[in-house]
């Protein structure tokens, strides 16, 4: 997989992407990165990438030239052009697990008030990470990029994000290690027991415990017949 980012602060980004899960993934060749600075097309002896609104108002707006500049070379090399945006898709699990399976994305960040509307029309996808309004798209973009490359093979064993939360529909069971017993708190015994398929009921069901009292809505078509009935079973707790 590649991925490129068109950016104005490259360095926000770069050591993410060098460090931990997502760096070892670099280094073993599942993905590769480029990073591009927006700057390298800017207009004028500044290197000028914004201007200020037509209509007025406060802030200023990035100019369109740079930004076809930086991504119709992406788009000829056959990138899936995402622009991290408010107005964007959101993104959940099943976005990235997409996103995780395309072999060439590019990310462009925005900053100031935003980007020059034409810039859409050169965009294959918007997405933004919620409801909330950040000073730039490099946040975004890393999110973006560790929520997709983390499920892509290669970078972390399947069995160890297809029980993640949201995975499954649901959110994740309460997990413990050592010690067994810590000021006071236990653990629950059938954890220690080495009785697997037990095990795996009680994970279920907690599963659904915590998915039932946090987020009801994404119990909706994520349930088959077992789960209703150890559903049924939390009534009796
Ligand atoms: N004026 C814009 C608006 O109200 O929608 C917000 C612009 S924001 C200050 C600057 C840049 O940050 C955006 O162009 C976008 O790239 C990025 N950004 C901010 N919040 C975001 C979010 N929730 N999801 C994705 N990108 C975001």
């Amino acid at each position: 997989m590649r991925i490129d980012v068109v950016t104005i602060f490259p360095e926000l980004i770069e050591v993410p992407l060098r460090t931990s899960i997502i760096g070892r993934a670099v280094e073993a060749g599942v993905v590769e990165f480029g990073i591009h600075d927006l700057r390298a097309h800017g207009l004028g002896r500044h290197r000028s990438v914004d201007d200020e609104p037509y209509g007025g108002g406060a802030g200023m707006v990035m100019r369109p030239e740079p930004l076809f500049a930086a991504i119709e070379p992406l788009r000829e090399a056959g990138a899936h052009v995402v622009l991290l945006d408010p107005a964007g898709e959101r993104l959940t699990d099943a976005l990235a697990r997409h996103l995780a399976g395309v072999a060439h994305l590019a990310l462009v960040c925005g900053r100031y008030e935003g980007i020059d509307e034409r810039v859409r029309t050169v965009v294959d996808r918007e997405v933004s990470i919620g409801d909330y309004v950040l000073t730039g798209g490099e946040l975004p973009a890393l999110v973006l990029i560790d929520a997709v490359v983390r499920l892509v093979p290669g970078t972390i064993s399947q069995a160890s994000h297809e029980g993640d939360s949201f995975a499954s529909g649901m959110l994740e069971y309460p997990q413990y290690t050592r010690p067994e017993s810590f000021r006071g708190l236990g653990v629950p015994p059938v954890l220690l027991s080495g009785n697997h398929g037990e095990v795996d009921r009680w994970r279920r069901r907690e599963a659904l415990r915590r998915t039932r009292e946090r987020r009801p809505d994404l119990l909706e078509g994520a349930l088959d017949d077992a789960d209703r009935a150890l559903l049924a079973t939390l009534d009796d707790d």
